[in-house]
């Protein structure tokens, strides 16, 4: 049995920014993830065949200057040179089966009429729906801010903590491109730090307990292996950290389950640039429609091919309802889409409230040895996970 100063449940980029961490500091580091590939919600698909050397996002597609924390895992990882600028596309609106621009379906008057109200309002206590819509008018925010929250969630927003959408970072790098991905995509981020020296990564392993004894956790996985470590963080969504967390630490458990969660079914596809009429976007924000929204790999320019990422409602439609829905957004015929790829994707789905369970986890984990991080504390942006795996481990270095 392998014994280890920091185990991992969970290589997405909250699990793998926490092992960059723990293995510059110099501890032996496992990473253990349950699917077949690292990165999680990084997942930029590369295409073989036909469209080899395509890459399009699945998951994440975005990266920002005001992401402090991450720039400087990039930078210590000597990933700043493969920043990618963004081309300056922007997103548009299908309302009606149409594509319309979205200053188009803006009612100004009542924006400006409402927009004062943004110095008085109370954020805190406030829902997306509740505080929004007093800002930009009731019109305003069911024709155009709502699909656009949902889409930049890909869930509906209503309920979310409005203090929650948007983060405020502490300051922006002005010498690193504003808005940004990197040569491959995002997943090249994850990609590497899975392989840094002194993180062992093992993938396809699915940890079933965990319990703490003397001062050791002890990990089975479902092939009967057993790992210990003297320090153990768990990475996963919260329902999953609830589960493991149950038998040792039930207090605890019983705060992850009151997270609720919301599952996002992608399908991507690349198509001939020649077989499109529709111009270059960023994305298409969807209305009342069984997807939240399409992002595009325009961005990124491709000589050959044009990428779409339709994020689905789950569970609404089959995958070949999916394919026509996908056809007549795009407007081509199935021919064209030959080279489609799916994925499944979990978010929380945090209420107003939501960060009471986060201070009662926060409190309950003080003094342990036990580390929890992911997209479920302060928001769920990478750079708020990267933020608490950071936080996380200061909490760790102190203690020891
Ligand atoms: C469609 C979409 C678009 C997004 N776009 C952006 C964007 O542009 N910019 C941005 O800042 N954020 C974006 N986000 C949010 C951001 O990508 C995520 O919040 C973040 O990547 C989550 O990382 P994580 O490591 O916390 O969780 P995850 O990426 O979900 O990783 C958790 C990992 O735990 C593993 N796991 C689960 N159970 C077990 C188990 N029992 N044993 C072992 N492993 C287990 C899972 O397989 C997974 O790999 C987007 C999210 C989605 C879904």
């Amino acid at each position: 049995m392998d014994r280890y100063d920091m185990i991992i449940i969970g290589a997405g980029i909250s699990g793998l920014s926490l092992a960059h961490y723990a293995a510059r500091s110099g501890r032996k580091t496992l990473v253990i993830e349950q699917s077949d590939r690292t990165g999680g919600c990084f997942h930029s698909h590369r295409f073989s065949g036909e469209a080899a050397g395509f890459w399009l996002e699945l998951g994440a597609h975005t990266c920002y200057n005001s992401y402090g924390n991450l720039l400087r895992i990039l930078e210590e990882r000597q990933l700043l040179d493969r920043l990618l600028r963004r081309e300056k596309v922007s997103f548009k609106m299908l309302v009606d089966s149409r594509i319309r621009s979205i200053p188009s379906q803006l009612n100004f008057l009542e924006l400006l009429l409402s927009l004062p109200r943004l110095f008085t309002l109370e954020k805190s206590t406030a829902s997306v729906a509740s505080y929004y819509a007093k800002i930009v008018g009731a019109k305003n925010f069911a024709r155009v801010f709502a699909p656009a929250f949902n889409a930049v969630l890909s869930q509906r927003a209503d309920e979310f903590p409005a203090d929650m959408l948007f983060n405020k970072r502490p300051k922006r790098r002005k010498e690193i491109l504003k808005s940004f991905t990197l040569d491959g995509g995002l997943q090249t981020i994850t990609d590497t730090l899975a392989a840094e020296p002194g993180v062992q990564v093992v993938i396809g392993t699915t940890v079933v307990s965990v319990t703490l004894a003397d001062g050791v956790y002890r990990l089975v996985t479902q092939d009967g292996k057993t790992f210990e470590s003297s320090a153990l963080a768990l990475a996963t969504p919260p329902p999953v950290a609830a589960g493991l967390l149950q038998g040792s630490f039930p207090e605890l458990a019983g705060q992850l389950a009151l997270i609720r969660m919301e599952t996002i079914e992608t399908v991507g596809v690349a198509i001939r640039k020649d077989a499109l009429k529709l111009g270059p976007v960023a994305g298409i924000i969807a209305v009342n429609d069984a997807f939240y929204s399409a992002v595009s790999r325009d961005t990124v320019l491709d000589d050959r091919y044009r990428g779409f990422s339709f994020h689905f409602k789950a569970g609404k439609l089959s995958h070949d309802e999916k394919l026509r829905k996908i056809g007549e957004v795009l407007a081509v015929g199935p021919a064209e889409l030959s080279q489609v790829v799916t994925r499944e994707s979990r978010l929380p789905s945090p209420v107003v409230g939501h960060r009471h369970i986060t201070g009662e986890i926060d409190r309950l984990l003080m003094g342990k040895r036990l580390l929890l991080t992911g997209n479920y504390f302060a928001g769920l942006a990478i750079e708020d996970c990267v933020s608490r795996s950071q936080s996380e481990f200061s909490r760790l270095t102190a203690s020891s």
